[in-house]
C-alpha cells in the first residue's frame, strides 16, 4: 500500500470526438505520487488536462486507462473509502441557489452520512467569514463568498485531504489572502492540501512541491524549491551613463531589451557567464556603468523553459 495522500499511475484519458471534434487524448499516461501533510499545487496553462485529473479522482470523470488510490483506497475497487478521504472544491462553482449557507452544508454532511453530534456547519462558515450568511440564499452571495462556501462545503466530512481546482480564478486580491490564510491553517492542522492553477506566483508562493502538466502530460514533479534552482538563465539590469544609439549585442547575452533609454535588461546562461562578465562587457563596448541589479530566475522562467522544451 502507497503511503502517499494521492497515487495515480499511468492514468490517460480520451474524450469520446463528436461530429465536429475529433477524440481528444486529455492525459496522457500521468503518474504521481502526492505526498501526505503538504501542499502540493498542480501547475499547468489551460487546457492542459488539471481539472481532468481532478474530476477523475472525485469520480466524475471515467479515466480511460491506468489506476488511482486516495488516502490508499483505490477509486474503482474502494470509491467509499476514496471519497471520504478527499474534499473537493471544483472549479466551476455550483450549489442551489434556494438553500442556505447553512443548509447547503449540512445537506451536503448528510449526504456524507455524518451524524448530527459531529456536524460542524457552523464552525465552517465562520472559519471561511460567512457566519452572517448563515441564512441568506446562495444566490445572493457575492462571487468570492460563493467560492468560500464551496470551500466550506468540500470540509464537512472532515477528509485528510482537500483539493482546490482553480480556487484563486476570478476571486479579488483579499479574499485569496483570506483563503490561504484559511488553508495554510488546514495544512498545519494536518490536511494534506492540492491545488491546481495556472498562476505561477501562486504556486511559488504556497506550495512545498509542484507538478508542472502541459498537454495531458507530467513534465515536472520536484520540490519548488528543485524547480526554481532549476532555471539556468539569470538576468541582470544595467543602468548606463547615457543613452544608447543601438541596443549592443554579444554572443553571452540571450536577451536584450531596453527598458529606459538608459537602462538595459540583459538575460543570459549562468553556466556561460556571471554578473562581472556581462558589466565588463559593457565596458568595453564603451559604456560607464552608473546602476546594477540582478534577479534570480523564477518559477516563470522554468515553466517557460520546460513548457517550451515539450511542445
Ligand atoms: P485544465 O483544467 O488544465 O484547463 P481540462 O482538464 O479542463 O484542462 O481540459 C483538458 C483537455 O480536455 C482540453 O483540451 C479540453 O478541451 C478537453 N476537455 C475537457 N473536458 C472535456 C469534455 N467534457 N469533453 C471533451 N473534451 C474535454
Ligand atoms: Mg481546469
Amino acid at each position: 500500500m502507497s503511503d502517499a495522500a494521492i497515487s495515480i499511475h499511468n492514468v490517460s484519458k480520451t474524450y469520446a470526438g463528436t461530429k465536429n471534434n475529433p477524440p481528444n487524448l486529455a492525459l496522457d499516461d500521468v503518474s504521481l505520487d502526492i505526498p501526505r501533510g503538504k501542499i502540493f499545487g498542480l501547475l499547468g496553462p489551460n487546457g492542459a488536462g488539471k481539472s481532468t485529473l481532478i474530476n477523475i479522482l472525485s469520480g466524475l470523470v471515467n479515466k480511460s486507462a491506468g489506476h488511482a488510490s486516495i488516502w490508499g483506497f483505490d477509486i474503482d475497487r474502494d470509491p467509499r473509502n476514496a471519497k471520504a478521504s478527499i474534499g473537493i472544491v471544483p472549479q466551476e462553482v455550483m450549489f442551489d441557489p434556494f438553500f442556505t449557507p447553512l443548509e447547503t452544508l449540512e445537506l451536503q454532511a448528510g449526504l456524507f452520512g455524518v451524524p448530527k453530534a459531529m456536524r460542524r456547519s457552523v464552525e465552517l462558515l465562520e472559519a471561511v467569514h460567512l457566519a452572517d450568511k448563515a441564512n441568506a440564499y446562495a444566490r445572493t452571495l457575492s462571487g468570492g463568498m460563493k467560492r468560500r462556501l464551496m470551500v466550506a462545503k468540500a470540509m464537512v466530512h472532515s477528509p485528510p485531504i482537500l483539493v482546490l481546482d482553480e480556487p484563486t480564478a476570478g476571486v479579488d486580491i483579499d479574499l485569496r489572502q483570506q483563503l490561504w490564510r484559511y488553508v495554510r491553517g488546514l495544512n498545519d492542522a494536518g490536511v494534506t492540501i492540492v491545488l491546481t492553477t495556472h498562476y505561477l506566483e501562486e504556486a511559488e508562493e504556497l506550495c512545498d512541491r509542484i507538478a508542472i502538466i502541459n498537454h495531458g502530460r507530467v513534465i515536472a514533479d520536484k520540490t519548488t524549491h528543485e524547480l526554481v534552482s532549476m532555471a539556468s538563465e539569470k538576468l541582470i539590469v544595467l543602468t548606463l551613463d547615457r543613452d544608447m544609439d543601438d541596443i549592443p549585442d554579444n554572443p553571452l547575452f540571450n536577451k536584450v531589451e531596453r527598458i529606459a533609454p538608459r537602462a538595459l535588461e540583459i538575460t543570459y546562461d549562468k553556466d556561460k557567464a556571471n554578473a562581472g562578465k556581462i558589466m565588463s562587457v559593457m565596458r568595453e563596448a564603451g559604456f560607464d556603468i552608473e546602476d546594477v541589479s540582478t534577479r534570480e530566475a523564477d518559477l516563470e522562467d522554468v515553466f517557460l523553459g520546460l513548457t517550451r522544451d515539450a511542445a
